[in-house]
């Protein structure tokens, strides 16, 4: 039997593609796993009748570890996002994304490190939404008028943002532990809570009190949303630790991507009570599917973040070496870090191609 077995989820658009770079990369450590290979998205429809069939599920809860490619969300009309509903059915309410700087990535800083700690489960992306047009979203708009909360055009579709003292506990604490456990010097949590009083106002509050608890031990500021995208342009060095509510750790943690290289370099983690899901901050580039063009760096960096959970510390510390050393080199790079670099993508290396050149460092 072997020492782990691993949910392999490898997604669609250029899942495939980079999760099977990843894997290699992996099993080149020679690391003891077993992937279990569960599949979710558009494709599998047809056969399950939703993107989200429970085998998947219960993979994840069975393994309590999965890895996972991008699963594209279609926009506007069809099913919700796969990725928000396998967090939500495993309650995965941490979601976890580490920016570091790699030399050679062409990024426009140097020296970036820092986490971002995102509220996963609660917030505008609870899903909890009211169609325009609808009797029961003309009831609720009824409702807010009748309690002098305020004016709603008749004609508008309405999506709630539910944020919880629970919620809200439970991610601040996260973080601190976090920074604790890593020597980390310094919690930000980030907010809108003068304008949004009862949302982020309360989140505000329970960070506030969370903080209290480790004075001496980890510093803590708290930041307006807007405020700290401005920051993290001009000084990105005053941050360590962020903490955010789902959408604003939605945004902040590609504006933090963007410092270290853009998405294609940008690793991540969901985490619950039980359950790990790691998966990169990019989504499925349609347009490059099946084209190995694009880049598994941030996918393989998820992986180091896996193995880390799973104690494999030598085979992270060992990929996260050679993906340094390929970088370093810059020749073996796929076309948007040539791109970056020189402003050409030409001479790139395709998917594969690069995850060979990691191999051959390890
Ligand atoms: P995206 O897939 O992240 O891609 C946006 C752009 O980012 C790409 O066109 C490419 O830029 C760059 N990029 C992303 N990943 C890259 C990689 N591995 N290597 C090189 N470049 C990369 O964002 P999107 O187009 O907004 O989303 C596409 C679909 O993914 C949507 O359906 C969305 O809902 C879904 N999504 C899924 C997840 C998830 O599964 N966790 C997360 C986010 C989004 P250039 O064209 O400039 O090279």
């Amino acid at each position: 039997m072997a020492k782990h077995t691993v949910t392999l989820i490898p997604g669609d658009g250029i899942g495939p593609e980079i999760t099977t770079a990843m894997r290699r990369v992996v099993e080149a450590t020679g690391v003891d796993i077993e992937w279990e290979i569960a599949d979710a998205g558009e494709h599998v429809m047809a056969e399950y009748g939703t993107p989200l069939p429970d085998h998947v599920i219960e993979s994840v809860r069975k393994n309590k570890v999965a890895i996972k490619g991008p699963v594209t969300t279609p926009v506007g009309t069809g099913f919700r996002s796969v990725n928000v509903a396998l967090r939500k059915a495993l309650d995965l309410y941490v979601n976890m994304r580490p920016a570091f700087s790699i030399p050679g990535t062409g990024a426009r800083y140097e020296n970036i490190d820092m986490v971002i700690v995102r509220e996963n489960t609660e917030d505008l992306y609870a899903g909890v939404e009211f169609e325009q047009g609808k009797p029961e979203t003309a009831e609720l708009i009824k409702f807010v008028a009748d309690h002098g909360a305020g004016t709603i055009r008749p004609d508008s579709g309405i999506s709630l943002k539910p944020i919880s003292i629970m919620g809200s506990e439970r991610i601040v604490r996260y973080a601190f532990e976090y920074a604790l456990a890593n020597g980390r010097k310094k919690v930000t949590a980030v907010h809108k809570a003068n304008i949004l009083k009862y949302s982020d106002g309360l989140y505000l509050d329970v960070a506030r009190k969370v903080a209290a608890e480790y004075e001496g031990r980890v510093d803590f500021e708290d930041r307006i949303v807007d405020m700290t995208c401005m920051g993290l342009v001009l000084y990105p060095e005053d941050f360590d630790v962020l903490v955010l509510p789902n959408l604003y750790g939605d945004i902040i943690s590609d504006l933090a991507a963007g410092l270290i290289g853009g998405l294609g370099m940008a690793p991540g983690a969901n985490i619950g009570a039980d359950c790990a899901v790691f998966e990169p901050v990019h989504g499925s580039a349609p347009k490059y599917t099946g084209k190995d063009m694009a880049n598994p760096t941030a996918e393989i960096l998820t992986a180091v973040l896996m193995l880390q959970h799973l104690g494999e510390h030598d085979a992270a510390e060992r990929i996260l070496a050679a993906v340094k050393t390929v970088l370093a080199e810059g020749t073996d790079v796929t076309y948007d870090i040539k791109r970056t670099n020189t402003g050409s993508t030409e001479g790139a290396v395709g998917t594969q191609a690069y995850a060979d050149a990691i191999i051959a460092k390890l």
